[in-house]
């Protein structure tokens, strides 16, 4: 089949940053001898916000059809409301936006944002101990963002509506007590149950254009990589759901540049479905065959050899090193699941990780088209240091540094409010998520699309960036700022002139 005719190449040797991979570690592909791929959300890219809206009115509908009022039929999917990687706290039924120790940087109640004092009242050091999973449920898949926004939408109804008196943790009527975290576990399980039962991979598949993306260069991808390494899909999903997606991609996505279509499966050669990451990542679950005839698992565990395109279910990660004859770091393992792909491959089997961070598309134009007030938040910070420099522990002044403080605050809304209404995925203001500083510590590479590896040759060297510590920095040029210490008035001044909003 000519898949090379597929890929629309017209800007061959050039990347713009959407198309670009961005390297936090060095790594050669040339030392890559085999690349894993998961499905969902890396090789199938779900169409948002349609896929998100339909996942959100299924969830919804099943908490009116287990009691719920009707009333929150109303609410339909905002997509520009939530974002990947926020903290529900199920006590206070707060949602969070922390960094990487749990400091606080966003708290909405509902769709009620809280300043300063609100923030402090629920949590009097702005910090939240996240390793307490019971109480901090972290939403870090593009699956949670329709339940993600489901929760806010019920904290909204039930504080909103009169016939509930709203207390600490919860809200009364009459004697039912509805607590914040019974209403998160009712929603947890409504979206278990649209797993569980198929109804959401039903829907998904009667109207599969409507929610998957058809990217003809997926086969010209996989086709070019299988030249030089092997290749294996491990996915969540089951093999009905694998089957449906896959051949919608590969050989429905063939017929459409009017090759004649392979078996999906002849493009890999190992498709492990069920795997139950990231339990696969440690000791996985029993490796069955799967008939593909039937869709059904064959009894007993699979101890033959691999057979190219055969699919199997569960398993472990070793398992797949062994039977594709490859060692942990050989592999460069391609996901979009922080935790279940990224994480765990990394920190238990030393896998190369390559993380697909679709919201990077718009995460990149907002920072092209806003960076202006991140210089500016810099400058601040310049200002600050300054206003500090001649002060030491004899000191007796106090500098007033309110007004740069409310400016900076000004800037971070604003940025913030320029991704969506929770912010960036990554940052707020100057401070950076705690997804972003797993995305730093976790992923070797990460792109908006795992189609940005089209775009480079397959023995590529991604040399990262030096990274600096602060001691390690350059100290920012003292000539450029008065020698004296900078009076507030000189500050006021200083910041009038960029006051206004741009
Ligand atoms: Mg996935």
């Amino acid at each position: 089949m000519d898949t090379e005719s597929c890929f629309c190449d017209d800007s061959k040797g050039t990347r713009n940053n959407a198309q670009k991979i961005f390297v936090n570690r060095s790594l050669t592909l040339e030392g890559i001898k085999c690349y894993g791929f998961d499905m969902d959300y890396t090789l199938a890219m779900y169409k948002s916000p349609d896929y998100e809206s339909l996942g959100f009115e299924l969830i919804r509908d099943r908490m009116v059809s287990v009691g719920y009022p009707h009333e929150i039929l109303r609410y339909t999917y905002d997509p520009s409301f939530p974002t990947r990687g926020l903290v529900i706290d199920t006590t206070y039924g707060n949602l969070l936006k922390v960094d990487s120790n749990g400091n606080i940087l966003v708290c909405s109640h509902g769709f009620c944002f809280l300043k300063g004092e609100e923030i402090h009242r629920y949590y009097p050091n702005k910090f939240i101990q996240r390793d307490d999973t019971d109480r901090f449920y972290i939403l870090n898949t593009l699956f949670n963002l329709s339940e993600t926004y489901l929760y806010s939408c019920l904290v909204d109804f039930f504080a909103k509506c009169t016939r509930y008196k709203l207390v600490l943790k919860g809200y009364h009527h009459g004697d039912l007590f509805m607590s914040y975290r019974s209403m998160f576990q009712d929603v947890r399980d409504a979206m278990d149950f649209i797993h569980d039962t198929g109804i959401l991979k039903d829907q998904t598949i009667k109207n599969i254009d409507k929610y998957i993306v058809q990217d003809p260069n997926i086969i010209v991808l996989l086709s070019r990589i299988k030249k030089v390494a092997k290749v294996f899909l491990a996915t969540n999903s089951d093999y009905n759901y694998t089957e449906a997606v896959m051949t919608y991609l590969l050989e429905h996505g063939a017929k459409q540049s009017g090759d004649p279509p392979e078996s999906w499966r002849s493009f890999f050669d190992l498709i492990v479905v069920d795997t139950r990451k990231p339990l696969f990542f440690a000791g996985g679950t029993v490796l069955r065959q799967v008939d593909t005839n039937t869709g059904k698992l064959r009894i007993g565990t699979y101890t033959g050899a691999l057979k190219h395109g055969t699919v199997y279910s569960g398993g472990s990660s070793e398992l797949v090193s062994d039977l594709l004859d490859v060692k942990g770091k050989d592999i460069l393992y391609v996901g979009d699941h922080i935790f279940g792909d990224i994480l765990k491959s990394k920190k238990r089997q030393g896998w190369k990780t390559f993380l697909v961070v679709p919201e990077l598309t718009k995460e990149l134009r907002v920072w092209e088209e806003k960076k202006n007030w991140f210089e500016e938040l810099k400058g601040l910070d310049i200002f600050l240091a300054e206003i500090y420099k001649h002060l030491d522990s004899g000191s007796q002044d106090t500098p007033d540094i309110s007004s740069i403080q409310t400016r900076m605050k000004i800037l971070t809304t604003w940025m913030d409010m320029s991704y969506g209404r929770m912010g960036s995925l990554l940052r707020s203001g100057s401070r950076q998520t705690l997804f972003a500083g797993q995305l730093m510590r976790y992923a070797d590479l990460y792109a908006a699309s795992c189609l940005s590896l089209l775009r480079y040759p397959l023995n590529y060297l991604f040399m990262a960036p030096p990274v600096l510590m602060p001691h390690e920095a350059p100290t920012f040029n003292t000539d450029d700022f008065p020698s004296a210490p900078l009076t507030n008035c000189q500050c006021e001044q200083a910041l009038s002139v960029t006051n206004k909003r741009p």
